[in-house]
């Protein structure tokens, strides 16, 4: 039984001061870490207040990027040894919005999964198809190629430990979500793509969110698939009542 993982990803959202408020009312409420793995992707800023509001409680913190150097002249990158160094646990990769409005390939997003591992944390990499690569009707084709160049020259240890989200791009931000059905299947092809590259205990191991236009109302359609492990929640996460709500309907 691989345990559900619900991240918030408040992308580039929210205030030092708005962050600290989330993060007092949310932390006495977090659902025991034997249940689920709550999370929240938080803009750098704001890591340091959240890792320290979150100590002692079964809140993980996640970055939403970082570079794969772990220090020089990278002006204005963020250094994955640095994040470890603060108490992160997660760092989120290979966002849709990522690989579209800065260019990020997939070679780069391999090149920080591993400098991600490196310094013990644990990279949540998304995957995700636009419209029209759906409407032609090749999803699982992109997804496979995604996942296979993601994954390159990562260890079958290192591959169960991890996180990978399917947000098709055609869900993200737009109150269209994919229903649970298309969301299991892909969910699902992301699955057998890694037992293709690993084996069936990697794949078993391996857990997968869906993402996009999930919210408290409709998380459950999700959850209950089989091939569902969790959600990567945006504009849902963002105010702690419906953040504390997709956990509890996760549990
Ligand atoms: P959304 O975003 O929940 O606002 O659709 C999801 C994501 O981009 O991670």
């Amino acid at each position: 039984m691989r345990k559900p993982i619900i991240a918030g990803n408040w992308k580039m959202n929210l205030t030092a001061s708005e962050a600290k408020d989330f993060a007092e009312a949310v932390k006495t409420k977090i659902p025991a870490s034997d249940k689920v793995d709550s999370v929240i992707g938080s803009p750098a800023l704001f890591l340091e207040t959240l890792v320290d509001s979150a100590k002692g409680t079964d809140l993980k913190i996640s970055a939403q990027n970082c570079y794969w150097e772990n220090a020089g002249a990278y002006t204005g990158e963020t250094s994955p040894a640095a994040l470890a160094d603060l108490g992160v646990d997660y760092v989120i990769i290979g966002h849709s919005e990522r690989r579209e409005y800065f260019h990020e390939t997939d070679e780069e997003i391999n090149k920080k999964a591993k400098a991600i591992f490196n310094n013990g944390m644990i990279p949540i990499m998304c995957c995700g198809e636009t419209l029209e690569t759906y409407e032609a009707g090749k999803t699982a084709e992109w997804i496979e190629k995604q996942i296979t160049a993601g994954l390159e020259g990562l260890t079958a240890g290192q591959v169960s430990s991890m996180v990978i989200a399917y947000e098709p791009i055609w869900a993200i931000g737009t109150g269209k979500s994919a229903d649970a059905q298309i969301a299991d299947e892909i969910c699902g092809v992301v699955r057998k793509t890694v037992e293709k590259l690993y084996d069936t205990e990697v794949s078993d191991a391996l857990r997968i969110q869906y993402g996009g236009s999930v919210k408290p109302e409709n998380i459950a359609e999700y959850m209950e698939k089989e091939n569902v492990d969790g959600a990567l929640v945006g504009g849902a996460s963002l105010k702690a009542d419906s953040f504390l709500a997709l956990l509890d309907a996760s549990k």
